[in-house]
């Protein structure tokens, strides 16, 4: 149901009225806003505040506990990246497994490749699935597609309960840290992704900014290269929406045949994809270019 319309949540009024601020302990000091044209939809669920709202130049937002999850003009930006990165790494991935994503973008993008022959989506939320189907047909159109399962769930349980050796890809499109993604960023979580993978298979997590959480990485990395026997990498993209702008994933793959994540091997077949509309943002030369890091960063990632 909608909330009500003429309560104003903080997010819309404590910055500039009329605009949406998004305001966490996760990036203190700093508030993005956006201009809201209206307020498409106000809800609670049994996880978290769901808001949709039309901005005047980003399209529709879908908004989680105060932050942005997705924007209609830059989520390519996103979702393309953070499933091409695994997906064109590995030859033929066959079996893949979505954790979170509940707005389908990455289903969407899962389906461009058709090798896929199966995949499995865990997402906690069912309101950010029905709010996406109702409001984001375009990034919902994912789920069309009829090799997805959904289920509605824990991602950390479902891991658990996952067959050892299933798949050949896993996509961790989570939200932050606070709130119910919190332990898909722990030691635990990681280590059933490892175990639930084929050997030489492959993970992909969102995985924070530079600019503002390198702790978080340093962690993430460190697990990492502990857990996962084959290769271990950063990459990173521009997200204009996203808290400083870059948002980025924790590649890696367990130990068997090499992946060199840096060297695409399996490029999209755009005559199969037809139905979800052309990439806009991912190529071969920006996938390379992903795992460029700037020297700060560069110093940290490589002594963990
Ligand atoms: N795809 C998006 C984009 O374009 O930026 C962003 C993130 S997506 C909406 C994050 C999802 O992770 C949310 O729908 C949230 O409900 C889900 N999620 C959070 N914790 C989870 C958990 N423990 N298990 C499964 N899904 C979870």
């Amino acid at each position: 149901s909608n909330g009500d319309p003429t309560k104003e949540p903080a997010c819309f009024s404590s910055v500039i009225p009329g605009w949406f601020s998004e305001m966490s302990p996760m990036w203190p000091g700093e508030a993005h806003s956006l201009k809201v044209e209206k307020v498409l939809f106000q809800g609670k669920s049994d996880y978290q505040d769901v808001i949709v709202f039309k901005s005047a130049t980003y399209g529709k937002v879908l908004v989680l506990d105060g932050v942005i999850q997705l924007t209609e003009r830059d989520e390519c930006a996103y979702q393309e990246m953070i499933t091409h990165l695994p997906l064109c790494s590995i030859p033929n991935p066959k079996k893949v497994l979505v954790i979170g994503g509940g707005d389908g973008g990455v289903l969407r993008e899962v389906a461009r490749h058709a090798s896929v022959e199966h995949i499995d989506m865990c997402e906690i939320d069912k309101m950010v699935v029905d709010v996406s189907k109702q409001f984001f047909p375009d990034v919902a159109i994912g789920y069309e597609d009829p090799r997805v399962n959904l289920v509605i769930g824990d991602g950390v349980a479902f891991l658990k309960n996952a067959a050892e050796g299933s798949y050949d890809a896993v996509i961790v499109d989570s939200s932050d840290p606070i709130g119910p993604a919190k332990e898909l960023f722990e030691k635990p979580f990681f280590q059933s992704v490892a175990r639930a993978l084929r050997p030489g298979g492959v993970v992909c997590t969102q995985a924070e900014s530079l600019w503002l959480h390198m702790d978080i990485i340093e962690d993430i990395v460190s697990n990492c290269r502990e857990i996962f026997k084959g290769s271990v990498n950063y990459a990173w993209t521009s997200v204009p929406t996203y808290p400083s702008g870059v948002i980025g994933f924790m590649l890696c793959s367990t130990e068997g045949p090499d992946v060199d994540f840096k060297n695409p091997v399996n490029s999209i077949d755009e005559s199969s994809s037809k139905s979800n509309g052309p990439l806009k943002f991912y190529n071969a030369e920006i996938h390379s270019a992903a795992f460029c890091l700037p020297s700060f960063a560069k110093k940290v990632i490589e002594s963990k």
